[in-house]
């Protein structure tokens, strides 16, 4: 019976790191701070970000969170992050996603400054990732490899599978894994026998968002297996993976709730902090 990775047994540790490096920087005279902009009325995406926020605020960084109507249309909201991008105040930016249809959300996340991408989706921060120079990483991609290293996982020399190729997870994990030297392979929706590839892995790492779409039969005896997946099943939040049926089979699995999510918010701040120390170096 696979050992369940429990993310919260890390949380102490790393919230305790993230809190000196801010005391740190405060002893300097910079407050790390987050500008977080949320566009448009969805309860559950201000409900997520509130929730992030009082975290922050919890580690002792200074966070604003601006909720905007989107009404007030793209230009305005570019000229909001051009101010943001050229306030010293200011480490961090994010914007909430998804954003509002009317908005081309590539012009959105490319007015950050890379210097300010915590979410890591500037182009120049993604390409430094891909040349194996990472500055910012997308906080899950990060989350999951510090789930594999505080479980002492080898990554070196195993067959590690993403199935999934977004930009947020699948890319930037694969990325990292193919950094630690694992032969990576990224499967996605017009994979033909997904089957064949997951059953190859050594360390399956599953971004699909279909519930439970992973079930025994995909998975090799012994593999690693960490399920990103959030997806709410009727009010329950399941992951991607069959948890019941692939334990069994696997010798480490994330469960969801309380898997990769739980260190997703940590590795943001994480990344704010790298942004504070950008900043102030700079001065
Ligand atoms: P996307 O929808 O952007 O990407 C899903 C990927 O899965 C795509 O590459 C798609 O392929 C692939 N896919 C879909 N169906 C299949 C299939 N049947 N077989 C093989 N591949 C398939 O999702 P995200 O990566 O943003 O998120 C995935 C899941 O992770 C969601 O449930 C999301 O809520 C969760 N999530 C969790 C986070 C956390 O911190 N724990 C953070 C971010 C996301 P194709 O490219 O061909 O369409």
């Amino acid at each position: 019976m696979g050992m369940i990775i429990e993310a919260s047994l890390f949380t102490r540790k790393i919230e305790t790191e993230l809190v000196k490096e801010v005391e740190r920087l405060k002893s300097e005279g910079h407050n790390p701070s987050l500008s977080v902009i949320v566009l448009g009325n969805s309860p559950s995406t201000m409900v997520y970000f509130k929730n992030m926020s009082h975290k922050g605020v919890e580690l002792g960084f200074y966070v604003e969170l601006r909720k905007i109507d989107e009404s007030v249309g793209e230009a305005t909201v570019l000229e909001l992050i051009k101010r943001l991008n050229d306030s010293a105040d200011v480490d961090g930016i994010l914007i909430g996603l998804p954003l509002p249809k009317e908005y081309d959300v590539e012009a959105v996340l490319h007015a950050i400054s890379p210097d300010k991408d915590v979410d890591a989706f500037h182009p120049f921060n993604m390409g430094q990732l891909m040349i194996g120079k990472p500055r910012f990483v997308p906080a899950t991609a990060k989350a999951i490899i510090a789930l594999l290293e505080n479980y002492g996982v080898r990554i070196q020399g195993t067959n590690a599978v993403v199935v999934g190729r977004s930009n947020i997870v699948g890319k930037p994990v694969a990325s990292l894994l193919l950094q630690r030297d694992a032969t990576v392979t990224v499967c996605h929706s017009k994979t033909v026998d997904l089957a064949r590839y997951t059953r190859a892995a050594d360390i399956l790492v599953v971004s699909m968002g279909r519930p439970k779409a992973i079930t025994a039969e995909y998975v090799k005896e012994g593999a690693v297996v960490i399920d990103v997946g959030i997806n709410d099943v009727g009010g329950k939040i399941v992951g991607d993976v069959d948890f019941d049926g692939v334990r069994p089979k696997a010798s480490l699995i994330t469960p969801v709730p309380g898997g990769v999510g739980v260190l997703t918010t940590l590795m943001l701040f994480d990344n704010v902090l790298k942004a504070a120390r950008l900043n102030t170096g700079k001065r």
